[in-house]
């Protein structure tokens, strides 16, 4: 019995010493602790022994379960350090790596548009304006000289709410509205939202514009053809050529249909194009006398000009974009690039 324990013993101690972590070391302890344990079967197997020899025999095998427990908890103890150890040593931070930048958030590619087309016009000292989305039959069409037949009014093109209120189709009414309050010299830019019953490549239902005007004493179209080439310079480069193309719009007169040198091509012709050379860019005209009667100013003293041109239209030109739906998708990988 003895040499039993003893053998025991020593097969305990070394598998104790090589076991390579906790997880093993539990396995040892049922091994030899467990209720089947090795330990535990010569416990029951004393029922053979004599009187005499149970005590004793009892004895060292509750020395050896001790030892064999208090040997078991210092290798458990200094294996969980090691697996500690092992685990700050793996996933360690590296304070050295660079950080995460934070996702930056730029301007759409409208907005940066629109942005250069007011400091343009800021620059040459007008006026930023805004106006009302949801607008009056009478600022939108009647008071820009459109009867109530044009096809303009046509239900196919603007969305109506009631008979007499509609979404502006254009951002003309602003100019109403500042010179029904406001005594010339009147010089404004009106940007914003506009709304049409139209929907492909190059036509979206809500699009923008920014309408100009100018009102003054002594206005020519000598003064509108020299602040939009200025102007179409100031969006597409120096030295581009721009022609003015004589143009029908009810509220003005005479008009003119601006058109810019093919930036593609520089006009030799090409698909953007349509091998004209030329691209149209805005319309524009001398203000009808009959819009300056409505509003109280006396068209034989004052004249003026205005012009309106489309954001996305000078957006999708500049950056050679050839689907207007583009710039209200949100896809980030889209707006990414401006
Ligand atoms: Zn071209």
């Amino acid at each position: 019995m003895r040499d039993t324990l003893q053998k025991l013993k020593e097969t305990a101690w070394r598998q104790i010493a090589e076991a390579g972590d906790t997880k093993e070391l539990d396995q040892i302890r049922v091994q030899y602790l467990g209720k089947k344990g090795e330990l535990t079967g010569l416990l029951r197997s004393m029922g053979s022994l004599s009187p005499e020899e149970r005590p004793v025999v009892g004895k060292m095998v509750n020395e050896l379960r001790q030892e064999l427990e208090s040997l078991l908890k210092e290798r458990h103890a200094s294996l969980e350090a090691m697996e500690l150890e092992r685990r700050l040593k793996a996933e360690k931070i590296d304070i050295t790596l660079p950080g995460r930048r934070p996702a930056r958030g730029r301007r759409h590619p409208l907005t940066q548009v629109l942005d250069e087309i007011k400091g343009f016009f800021i620059g040459m000292g007008f006026e930023v304006v805004e106006g009302p989305e949801v607008e009056l039959d009478y600022y939108n069409f009647e008071a820009l000289n459109i009867p109530p037949d044009h096809p303009a009014r046509d239900m196919q093109d603007t969305f109506f709410i009631t008979e007499d209120i509609l979404l502006r189709s254009q951002t003309s009414p602003v100019q109403i509205r500042v010179m029904e309050k406001q005594r010339p010299p009147v010089r404004i830019i009106a940007p914003g939202k506009v709304y049409r019953v139209d929907l492909d490549a190059t036509h979206s239902p809500m699009f923008h514009q920014v309408e100009g005007l100018l009102v003054d004493d002594s206005t020519t179209f000598g003064d509108l053809k020299g602040i939009l080439a200025a102007f179409l310079e100031a969006m597409f480069g120096k030295g581009r050529r721009v022609r003015f193309r004589p143009s029908f719009f009810p509220f003005t007169e005479p008009s003119a249909e601006v058109d810019v040198e093919c930036i593609m091509c520089n006009g030799d012709g090409c698909r953007l194009c349509s091998n004209t050379g030329w691209l149209e860019i805005l319309g524009s005209g001398m203000v009808d006398p009959r819009v300056l009667e409505k509003v109280g100013y006396d068209p034989k003293q004052y004249q003026g000009f205005a012009f309106g041109v489309g954001v996305e239209r000078i957006a999708m030109l500049k950056y050679g974009i050839d689907d207007i739906r583009l710039f209200f998708e949100n896809d980030i990988r889209f707006l990414r690039q401006f």
